[in-house]
């Protein structure tokens, strides 16, 4: 099906179409001369674009060129993990300053530490329809059926995916409504194009047997791109953990701390996310997943489910520092998306994570950046050095303001 075409806006001009949706560098430059005579500004560093524009396909659309964010490189950071095991050093593409150079700290200190732990727990996403029913009885029947369904549904689904697994259904019952779970493995792919389609097609089927009247495919529990108590249980994404031991005198040499300050911190901000009754504990999980997402081509709006998470210190006692993250819904790929796209590649390989099988390397190796974000934040905080590092590295202020 078709999307509905846009209509006619009357007094308002739409954007210029052109023939075959106009990715070609001429339409591309069209477009955006027809931007900046509509809008009275000149755009040459939006043009300055160094993607091919038919590569854009898929990817956006009307585009006119494309946003450029300062990429930095953040390391050494050693990584023991099953997928990714070795030395990175790891691209963060971002405007805010001391956001590189904090991460870096973390990194540096992890890999004079010994280097950090990391595992992947659950790997998949899910998509979850919403069934009405016309009474209870009815949603209570449907409910008792599916699971005697569950082999036709995975027939069904995998009818239009080769890369993508219907593994499990689970439901969910609301009043005289069912959502059902559609969770899928989605190889290195982040997935939700591939098992939403899928889905439908599942839910196609449902309905033309006869189990449900009909369907709408979100019903909003699936929480992509949303923070949700949920996730926290790993059900969509990657759940990743990554921890370190950190000996007191090498925390102290990089942070200025002791374990027993990093927990103190901890303790005070945890006091504070249960007054704001966060979802999750951290301190900045997105800073690092929204740099490393958009230098790597991910989905940058899947920061919002994927920086639910917890943060964990313990003083061990040797009168050392355990520090962990642990991120139940990391939505990151190294196939389709833009993981193809322009720099995004040339970044992913920088992590030697370009093309398939690298999503779980991927994912392990930003749950370690992650890591050192978090412990060089909550130094930061306890030495009292958060605001001097920001002055030093992260003021922006207007050039008139500088003299
Ligand atoms: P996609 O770019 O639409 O498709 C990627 C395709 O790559 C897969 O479907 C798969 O084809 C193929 N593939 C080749 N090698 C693979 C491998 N090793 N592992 C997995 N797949 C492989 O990407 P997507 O991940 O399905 O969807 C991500 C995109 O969806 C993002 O751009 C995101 O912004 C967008 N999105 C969509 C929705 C939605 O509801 N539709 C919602 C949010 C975001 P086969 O399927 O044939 O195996």
């Amino acid at each position: 099906m078709k999307p509905a075409p846009m209509p006619e806006q009357g007094a308002f001009d739409l954007v210029p179409r052109f023939k075959d949706q106009g990715y070609g560098p001429e339409d591309v430059g069209r477009r955006r001369a027809w931007v900046e005579a509509k809008l009275d500004v000149s755009l040459p560093l939006v043009g300055a674009c160094a993607i091919p524009t038919a590569d854009m396909r898929g990817n956006i659309e009307n585009p006119i060129g494309a946003a450029q964010i300062p990429l930095g490189v953040a390391g050494p950071l050693l990584v023991h993990g099953l997928h990714a095991q070795g030395t990175f050093y790891v691209p963060l593409a971002t405007t805010e300053g001391a956001l590189v150079r904090s991460y870096e700290r973390g990194m540096a200190m992890l890999t004079r530490a010994g280097g950090v732990t990391t595992r992947v727990f659950a790997d998949g996403n899910v998509v979850a329809p919403w069934f009405p029913f016309e009474s209870v009885a009815d949603a209570h029947q449907f409910v008792t059926r599916l699971p005697g369904c569950v082999d036709q549904l995975k027939a069904e689904a995998q009818a239009t995916t080769r890369h993508g697994r219907l593994e499990r259904v689970d439901t969910h019952v609301v009043g005289r409504a069912v959502i059902v779970g559609f969770h899928f493995h989605t190889g290195d792919a982040q997935g939700m194009n591939m098992i939403v389609k899928a889905a439908e097609r599942a839910c196609r089927w449902i309905v033309a047997n006869g189990l449900a009247p009909r369907f709408q495919i979100f019903s909003g529990l699936s929480s992509e791109k949303r923070a949700s108590g949920y996730l926290l249980s790993g059900v969509k994404g990657k759940k990743v953990v990554a921890g370190a031991l950190v000996p007191a005198d090498v925390l102290f040499l990089y942070m200025r701390m002791t374990p027993k300050g990093i927990a103190d911190v901890w303790h005070s901000t945890i006091i504070g996310h249960l007054q704001a009754n966060a979802i999750g504990f951290n301190a900045h999980y997105a800073n690092g997943l929204t740099a490393l997402f958009i230098a790597c081509g991910q989905d940058v709006a899947n920061v919002a489910n994927a920086a639910v998470g917890i943060t964990d210190y313990e003083v061990t006692p040797e009168g050392d520092l355990y520090a962990s993250v642990t991120l139940p819904s990391l939505t990151v790929a190294t196939v389709g998306g833009g993981t193809g796209l322009g720099t995004s590649r040339e970044c992913l390989q920088m992590l030697g994570c370009a093309g398939s099988g690298h999503a779980l390397k991927l994912a392990e190796i930003v749950a370690a950046t992650v890591l050192a974000g978090e412990l060089s934040m909550a130094g930061a905080i306890g030495s009292g050095e958060f605001v001097s590092a920001h002055e030093e590295y992260g003021r922006n202020r207007p050039h008139e303001d500088r003299d």
